[in-house]
């Protein structure tokens, strides 16, 4: 009997052990969807990578590597090297128009390419300066000195995500340069306004190009191929093109500008605090007023841009407007932009402006209890709601550019239609990030 029951004992403690390790597996197997996404979409380009070092065949020498110690002279290191005294001299007049011996520092790295004999001879002195150049000291035959560059790698990747408390933390989340989340909203500037559109639960898909220096760390900054953003249900898709002149323009799918005349907000990065509204409650003047413009709220000194092209009409104080500037974009068009601390460089009455150019800097002048930036958007003279405007589009695609276009989003788009954005409700934020293909180019 006794023996029975702990029989059953075990049979029990084993089931519970597996049911434990079912559990584990169950776990683990939850990245799968990232494995999925990951097998669909990388497209395996094995670029074949010849050994070469420096551009030379690495197998062909004995390679060495090391740094340079305090006070040592390169002299000290080749003549191990079977390099003469003669040859260190003819190297030291040599070197000095392209890269002077002397200017060699403690610490850096240097390598030596050496004869495969069993004395080794160094056949090229090589010195690493920084990251990017290296020199390249010859030394056999004919002594020759060259400073080079390496390559600077690119590397696309896809990222797709959901936002499910701000754009940034969940482009942390996915591993993604912050850079990327000004880029995206330089690429939908005209589409969706960063600071007052985004919504919990908007979706965004992104093909990115990173470069990668040869130390490994990625250059800040990456270039959007391609985006799609879904934002409040409606879904915007930018692709990037490049015409044959070098210029980089991003458009729809169907190659219609992505481009408006006018950028949706004249900060980069603020909370909208009050909203076009002509019966508002004045928090200053304690009554009723209308708030013909909109509020940032902007710590004193953020750049203020201008959402257009256009001539300045005004630069100065301005009764309860405090330090403003008044952009004049087209005989329909004017912005104001106020409670200004400072003005932009070479902005004054007169003076042409760019889109996106800083015309000033956020402050507190005039009748405020806050620092801030209030925006107006004049249409014939008349402030109004810039949210209810429907703006004339930028150029399309030319028509005998068209090919190309469709080329260049037909390479990228579908590595966007590949990337699963997934569905808040059921995977809350649940972030993707699948390396696609990496080449040297
Ligand atoms: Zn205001």
């Amino acid at each position: 009997m006794k023996f029975a029951q702990s029989g059953l004992f075990i049979v029990l403690f084993i089931l519970f052990l597996l049911f434990v390790v079912y559990q584990i597996i169950l776990d683990r197997s939850e990245p799968e969807y990232e494995e999925e996404i990951i097998s669909e979409r990388v497209d395996t380009v094995q670029i074949h990578q010849p050994a070469l070092l420096y551009g030379f065949p690495a197998d062909s020498f004995t390679v060495i590597e090391s740094t340079i110690r305090r006070n040592q002279f390169l002299g000290e290191i080749l003549s191990e090297y079977q390099v003469t005294d003669q040859e260190i001299h003819n190297l030291s007049i040599k070197s000095k128009r392209i890269y002077d011996v002397r200017k060699l520092e403690a610490r850096k790295k240097y390598t030596l390419l050496c004869t495969r004999d069993s004395l080794p001879r160094a056949e090229y002195f090589i010195y690493e300066p920084n990251a990017i150049d290296f020199v390249v000291y010859k030394l056999k035959d004919s002594i020759e000195v060259s400073l080079n560059q390496r390559k600077i790698d690119t590397v696309n990747t896809a990222v797709a995500g959901i936002i499910e408390t701000s754009l940034w933390v969940t482009m942390s989340d996915a591993g993604a340069d912050p850079m990327l989340i000004h880029s995206l909203s330089e690429v939908f500037a005209w589409q969706v306004d960063f600071h007052r559109d985004l919504r919990v639960g908007d979706g965004f898909r992104v093909a990115i190009r990173r470069e990668v220096r040869p130390d490994g760390s990625v250059r800040p900054g990456a270039q959007v191929l391609a985006a799609e953003f879904i934002n409040q249900g409606r879904m915007y898709t930018a692709v990037r093109f490049v015409d044959p002149n070098g210029k980089a323009e991003y458009y729809d799918r169907d190659g219609e500008s992505l481009q408006r005349m006018f950028l949706r907000a004249p900060l980069e990065f603020a909370r909208v605090t009050s909203r076009f509204n002509p019966r508002r409650f004045h928090p200053v003047l304690r009554r009723r007023t209308a708030h013909l413009g909109t509020d940032y709220s902007a710590r004193t000194g953020t750049p203020v841009l201008t959402v257009g092209n256009g001539t300045v009409t005004r630069a100065g104080t301005w009764g309860g407007y405090g330090r403003i500037v008044e952009i004049r974009h087209n005989s329909t068009y004017t912005t104001r932009y106020a409670h200004l601390s400072g003005f932009g460089r070479g902005v004054r009455v007169g003076s042409r402006v760019q889109q996106g150019q800083v015309i000033g800097y956020s402050g507190s002048s005039g009748l405020v209890n806050a620092p801030h930036l209030h925006y107006e958007f004049l249409k014939g003279g008349r402030q109004t709601d810039p949210r209810l405007l429907k703006l004339p589009p930028g150029r399309a695609v030319a028509e005998s550019l068209r090919p190309q276009f469709e080329l260049q989003r037909d390479e990228v788009v579908p590595v966007l239609d590949a990337l699963v954005v997934p569905d808040i409700f059921e995977e809350p934020t649940r972030v993707v990030e699948a390396d696609l293909r990496s080449s040297a180019s």
